[in-house]
C-alpha cells in the first residue's frame, strides 16, 4: 500500500473507530471527516499531510493562532514544575490573570472566578444572578447559545442545540438578535428597535413575574449564525431592565478580546454597563478555560461553598496569561478590525449579487454569510453543505451555523494576516456560485 492509501485507510478506520465510541450527537465536520494533527500560526495539517487554511480555530477558541512558540513555552514551563494544585491553595497564576481580567473586563470592583468551559460559565452567572435577586427568572434571546448543561439549555433559544427541555429557570425569550429572519424585517434600524424595545416591556407587562433576575444575550450570536442586533438596541433594553433592577448578564464567550474588532467586548458596541461577563474559548487559545466577571458585591453573593477542582487550573492559566499577553503585546484587535474590514467588505463587493447569497455580515473577524433559495430568504443547508465541502477541498476550513445550518461562519485566529485574508477569501469566493 502506497503511504496516501494508508494514511486514508487509518481516517477511516479512525472514523469507524469514532462512531463506534463517541455519542451519535457529537457530530464530525464534512462527508468524509478529516482528524488536524498539526497546527502553525493560521494552518493546520491533516493526518494525509494535507495543508488547510483554519478560518475557524476550533470554534473561534484559537485566538492568537495555533502553537504560538511564546504560549506554548509558558505552558511548557508551567507543566514542568506543577500541573495542578486545586483552589484549595494560593494559585500564582489565577490570580495574575484574574486581575489582568478585573481590569480589562470595564466592571468596577471586579471579582473573577474560573470555570474549566463557557458552559459553566453561563451557570455561574445564573447561580449569581438568580441568588442575587431571589428570582429564577431569566430573560434571554431567540436564536442564542450560551452551552449544554440543563441551565445553559434552559436559557438557549435554539431548538437545534435544546436537548432537554428540563429546566430550573422560568424562561422568556426576546426578539431583536436576527433582524434577517425577524418578524419585524421590514422596518428599518430605528423603528426595530423600537419594536424590539416594545416586545421587552411588554414581555415584562404580561408574562414576568416581576421580579426578574437576569438579562442574558451574546452581542454577536455566534452558534445562531454570527448575527446581531442594531448597535445599541441592548443599551435601550438596559434603560428598561434597569427600571425593574433587572441584572445585565453579557455572554461574551464568543465575541470577547478583541474579535468583534470596534471593541475589546461586544457589549462595547451597544453603551451597556454589564453586572456580569462570561468568557470562555479565545482565552485559553484551546486550553480548556472559561469564567465570569462581576462586581464584589454580586459576586461574594453565594453563601455555601462553591469550588471548580479544575477552574483556576495553574497550567491553563500560565498559558492563557501568556495567550492573553501576546493579544495585547500585538494589538490584536486592531487586526481583527482592519482585516475583518477589508475580509467583509471584499466579500460584499464579490459576493452580494449572487443569489444564493441572502446576507453578507460581521463584525471584525466573526463574519456570517447566510445561504438562500431563490425567493431571497428560505434557507439554502444544501447550499451551504455543497460549499463547506468545496472550501475543504481547496484546503480552507471554515465553520457552518444557524437555526437552519444555512450560514457559512468565518473566524480565522485574530493574528491572521492580510496574505492569509486574501487566500481564504479566493478560495472561499470561488467556493460560492
Ligand atoms: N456561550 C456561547 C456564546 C458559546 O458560543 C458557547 C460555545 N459554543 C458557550 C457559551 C458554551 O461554551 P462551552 O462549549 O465551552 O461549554
Amino acid at each position: 500500500m502506497s503511504e496516501a492509501n494508508d494514511s486514508q485507510s487509518s481516517r477511516a478506520d479512525l472514523l469507524a473507530r469514532h462512531r463506534a465510541v463517541a455519542p451519535s450527537w457529537l457530530a464530525l465536520y464534512y462527508e468524509q471527516p478529516i482528524e488536524l494533527t498539526q497546527g502553525e500560526g493560521c494552518y493546520v495539517t491533516d493526518g494525509e499531510g494535507n495543508r488547510y487554511l483554519d478560518f475557524f480555530g476550533g470554534i473561534l477558541t484559537t485566538m492568537t493562532g495555533h502553537c504560538v512558540p511564546e504560549v506554548v513555552a509558558a505552558i511548557q514551563e508551567q507543566a514542568g514544575r506543577l500541573v495542578h494544585s486545586s483552589t484549595l491553595y494560593l494559585n500564582r497564576p489565577m490570580i495574575e490573570l484574574a486581575e489582568r481580567i478585573a481590569e480589562l473586563s470595564g466592571i468596577p470592583d471586579a471579582k473573577v472566578f474560573f470555570t474549566p468551559s463557557g458552559t459553566e460559565a453561563t451557570d455561574a452567572a445564573l447561580l449569581l444572578a438568580t441568588t442575587f435577586r431571589r428570582s429564577n427568572e431569566v430573560l434571554a434571546m431567540r436564536n442564542s447559545y450560551h452551552g449544554r448543561s440543563f441551565g445553559a439549555m434552559a436559557v438557549t433559544g435554539n431548538r437545534g442545540w435544546s436537548a432537554s427541555g428540563l429546566t430550573p429557570f422560568n424562561v422568556q425569550h426576546l426578539h431583536g438578535a436576527y433582524p434577517f429572519r425577524s418578524p419585524f424585517r421590514a422596518l428599518g434600524p430605528a423603528e426595530y428597535a423600537k419594536a424590539c424595545v416594545l416586545d421587552l416591556e411588554d414581555v415584562l407587562t404580561t408574562a414576568a413575574s416581576g421580579d426578574v433576575a437576569c438579562f442574558i444575550a451574546e452581542p454577536v450570536q455566534g452558534v445562531g449564525g454570527f448575527t446581531y442586533p442594531p448597535d445599541g438596541l441592548y443599551g435601550e433594553f438596559q434603560a428598561v431592565l434597569k427600571r425593574h433592577g433587572i441584572l445585565y448578564v453579557s455572554d461574551e464567550v464568543q465575541t470577547g478580546w478583541g474579535r468583534t474588532g470596534d471593541h475589546f467586548w461586544g457589549y462595547e458596541a451597544h453603551g451597556v454597563s454589564p453586572d456580569i461577563i462570561t468568557f470562555a474559548k479565545g482565552l485559553g487559545n484551546g486550553l480548556s478555560i472559561g469564567g465570569i466577571v462581576a462586581g464584589a458585591e454580586l459576586m461574594d453573593c453565594i453563601q455555601a461553598n462553591s469550588i471548580s477542582t479544575f477552574g483556576g487550573n495553574p497550567l491553563v492559566c500560565a498559558g492563557a496569561l501568556a495567550n492573553l499577553q501576546y493579544l495585547l503585546d500585538h494589538d490584536l484587535q486592531r487586526n481583527a478590525r482592519t482585516i475583518g474590514t477589508y475580509m467583509i467588505d471584499t466579500l460584499r463587493e464579490s459576493l452580494s449579487r449572487r443569489p444564493v447569497v441572502g446576507e453578507i455580515r460581521g463584525k471584525g473577524l466573526m463574519i456570517g454569510i447566510e445561504l438562500v433559495e431563490a425567493d431571497g430568504l428560505t434557507p439554502n443547508a444544501g447550499a451551504a453543505a455543497e460549499v463547506f465541502e468545496q472550501t475543504r477541498s481547496r484546503g480552507l476550513l471554515i465553520g457552518r451555523g444557524g437555526l437552519y445550518g444555512n450560514c457559512l461562519r468565518i473566524a480565522p485566529p485574530l493574528s491572521v494576516t492580510r496574505a492569509e485574508a486574501e487566500e481564504g477569501l479566493d478560495k472561499l469566493i470561488a467556493s460560492i456560485q
